[in-house]
């Protein structure tokens, strides 16, 4: 465990921190890993994949043997297509439950894939709910797959799996989930939630660099889905019946950013794995809501639906706020921010995950004070339409 009145070391070289949701700010041990080169088909290398996908798996609560993990080279997006190329099978439907960015992706792939699929739109944060995924299922029993976002990072909500989960599986469908930037800070214990499929990546929670994803599927259906995909390269089955087989990737993977992920995934378990990561984080956001709000911010979301991964704030209504004046300000303060998503109101984000902690958090909101006095900002509150948009939101 870090213990919180010993502050993480800062950055290196002198970078700015990502406030981001991944890439993110990395420890510098993790960077330095990259110093050095690798043979993809060498036995080292081998047992270096080995090792990353015996920790996800046991990272997932089930390590023994009725789940398997599969990495995918490429961002976390073509890990998202090649789980649902792989487990829906070309005819089945999937009802894709969206409330952003990231499950609006969801539906586009499955678009792209041409297979059968109907969207719940709940807009821009709006969760969706257990009673009405069940309504949806009883609606159109073609539907085989439902897929979910855990935390849906275009607006930081924190998606009621569990409640989603048991209301698929008492239909008797099945459930994928897309816990990109939840997993390993966020418990997704395959004994407590049940899922066919989780899709994750190097570059979030686990504070690794970008480069790969990975699946972590149950054992059994994995088995069952050979011939599923539309895709050579993102076949998820194939991945993991060569690798199986090998123990190599099927093409050449990105040899410095798994030296690196096992670096990070040991940090992660040092630090005390994922509720110590996810303690971490939530102190990182409460420390960071508690000092915006004092400044007069306001987030978008109530307490119970905040994320401990990244929070969205509504932009001042004084029309002295400039955004990009903002950003700029915050930079040169040594902190990169994120432009908010929402469709309706203003509004910027800023992640609490990635290697740091509440002492960085306290100077985050330093910056911004300092960033709203010099823009002649007198108070960060917002606009009367941005509360009436929150009043929307159930408790
Ligand atoms: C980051 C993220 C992805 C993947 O995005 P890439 O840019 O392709 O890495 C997918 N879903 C969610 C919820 C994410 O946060």
């Amino acid at each position: 465990m870090t213990p919180t009145d010993q502050p993480l070391p800062a950055p290196k070289l002198g970078e700015p921190y990502l406030l981001t949701p991944g890439p993110l700010t990395t420890a510098f041990s993790t960077k330095e890993a990259m110093l050095k080169d690798w043979g993809s088909w060498d036995a080292d290398f081998r047992a270096m994949t080995r090792s990353v996908c015996d920790q996800l798996v046991a990272m997932a609560g089930v390590a023994d043997g009725s789940y398997v993990c599969v990495p995918m080279q490429g961002s976390g997006s073509f890990s998202v297509e090649a789980m649902l190329g792989t487990f829906v099978p070309r005819d089945g439907k999937v009802l894709v439950l969206a409330n952003g960015a990231y499950g609006l992706r969801a539906a586009e792939t499955m678009k792209y894939l041409g297979r059968a699929h109907t969207l719940i739109d709940k807009g821009d944060y709006m969760p969706p709910r257990g009673d009405e995924v069940g309504a949806a299922l009883d609606a159109d029993p073609a539907i085989t797959h439902v897929i979910a976002i855990h935390c849906e990072t275009s607006s930081g909500i924190l998606n009621p799996v569990a409640e989603i989960s048991e209301a698929v599986y008492a239909r008797g469908r099945k459930l994928l989930i897309d816990s990109m930037s939840a997993f390993g800070a966020l418990p997704l214990d395959a004994r407590d939630i049940r899922y066919e499929a989780i899709v994750s990546s190097a570059n979030k929670c686990i504070e690794g660099v970008p480069g790969f994803g990975f699946v972590i599927a149950r054992r059994s259906e994995l088995e069952a889905c050979k011939g599923n995909s539309h895709s050579l390269a993102l076949d998820i089955h194939a991945q993991w019946a060569y690798m199986e087989k090998t123990g190599q990737w099927r093409y050449t993977p990105p040899t410095h950013v798994v030296a690196a992920f096992l670096e990070a995934l040991r940090l992660h378990a040092e630090e005390g794995g994922v509720s110590a990561r996810g303690a971490r984080y939530a102190r990182n956001r409460d420390v960071m809501v508690a000092g915006m709000r004092d400044l007069g911010f306001e987030t978008l979301l109530k307490d119970r639906w905040l994320s401990p991964i990244i929070v969205t704030f509504f932009c001042p209504a004084d029309p002295k706020f400039v955004f990009a004046d903002f950003y700029e300000k915050m930079k040169q303060k040594g902190f990169i921010i994120y432009p908010g998503k929402l469709t309706v109101v203003d509004s910027f984000r800023v992640g609490c995950i990635g290697r740091m902690d509440e002492h960085v958090m306290r100077k985050v909101v330093l910056a911004a004070a300092w960033a709203l006095a010099e823009m002649g900002v007198a108070s960060a509150a917002p606009p009367a339409a941005a509360i009436a948009e929150r009043a929307k939101l159930a408790a």
